[in-house]
């Protein structure tokens, strides 16, 4: 495994705008003090969407209304969001060395994400899922394989540190191997830069991390699971939050599609409605609101504000076809 030779010489002008580890002290950051940095450890997948009129049969051939390769992951999907919402996002991900990680490295590059740190797999392809849609249910059928995704390395992470260490803000999923995202997040949490986890997809190593962890953006299938409380209504929803705070997180957002955001720090719970607006496609809502929420608060934003924003900005996201298609942040201000 290498980083790409772009990436090291924008790693190497990059570091000289980066303040050192020591001239950052846990307390400092602690103290509210923010750079509108946010470091992000995620996935990056090639989705190979089919639309077909019906699904075919084993072993049948059917015509495809249209294929379309498009890029997907949470860990893109949000940085995406994230510098679309104005911060400055340094993004790191794991590909192949195959016939998708041209694809990976132009998207990327046209995505407005300030630094990518791109690790390559030698052995592994870059993340892709086989993605059918049935024309006339809506229905999908997915095959996801992780790939590259999964075997970040110990010494990638390392590699990265400083990088962690100037960021104001941790922003990490479950698509990766757990220790790597668990290195990272150590090295956050030792710097006092603050640790968001979106716990999605849900992985059952998940309370582990949590020692670690400051905010945590859980869906209500995820804030389930992490619980075992079912959560089905606003009621439900704020049991699991306090369970999870109990776990150890001091910021608790629950993610609740159309019923918008139920948010619980330092004891106390606030909502957040959705927008009601013209559903197209809700897949990746949550990376949107993700995105937009972490580039509020290193703007300052309260978190209730942040909240508000990205509530706002994942609402648009919702009118769109697309889950990496992120919309444009001078629409939220409508919508507010
Ligand atoms: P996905 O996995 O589909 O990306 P998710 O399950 O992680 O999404 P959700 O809780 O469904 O996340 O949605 C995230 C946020 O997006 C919601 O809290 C809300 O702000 C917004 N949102 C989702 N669905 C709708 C909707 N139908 N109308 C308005 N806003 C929505």
């Amino acid at each position: 495994d290498k980083y790409c030779l772009d990436n090291l010489l924008s790693q190497l002008t990059s570091n000289a705008s980066l303040s050192s580890p020591s001239a950052q002290t846990p307390s400092k950051r602690r103290g509210n003090e923010m750079n509108n940095k946010v470091f992000i450890l995620g996935s990056f997948n090639v989705d190979i969407v089919s639309t077909l009129e019906r699904f075919p049969q084993p072993g049948e051939t059917l015509h495809a209304l249209s294929n379309n390769i498009g890029a997907g992951g949470k860990g893109a999907n949000q940085a995406y969001a994230t510098a679309k919402a104005g911060a400055n996002v340094t993004f790191m991900t794991k590909i192949g060395k195959d016939q998708f990680s041209h694809f990976a490295k132009e998207h990327l590059a046209t995505t407005g994400i300030n630094n990518t740190i791109i690790a390559e797999s030698d052995n592994s392809p870059t993340g892709n899922a086989l993605i059918y849609v049935c024309q006339q249910t809506g229905e999908n059928m997915i095959a996801v394989h992780s790939g590259a995704n999964t075997e970040i390395t110990q010494q990638e992470i390392i590699q990265a540190e400083q990088h962690i260490v100037g960021a104001d803000l941790l922003l990490t999923q479950l698509e990766n191997n757990i220790d790597a995202v668990k290195r990272a997040m150590q090295i956050a949490h030792a710097h006092g830069v603050s640790v968001v986890l979106n716990p999605a997809p849900y992985h059952n190593e998940t309370p582990s991390l949590l020692e670690y962890v400051d905010m945590v953006t859980p869906n209500e299938t995820e804030a389930s699971l992490m619980t075992g409380i079912e959560v089905t209504d606003l009621d439900s929803a704020k049991q699991a939050a306090i369970k999870i705070s109990q776990m150890g997180v001091n910021k608790v957002v629950i993610t609740r599609g159309a019923q918008g955001v139920l948010l619980y720090e330092n004891g106390r719970f606030s909502e957040v409605a959705a927008v009601k607006c013209v559903v197209t496609d809700t897949t990746g809502a949550g990376d949107a609101f993700n995105g937009a929420l972490v580039a509020q608060i290193v703007k300052g934003d309260s978190l209730l504000d942040a909240a508000r924003f990205a509530n706002a900005y994942a609402s648009l996201a919702v009118e769109r076809e697309g889950a990496a298609n992120m919309p444009d942040v001078s629409l939220v201000a409508a919508r507010l």
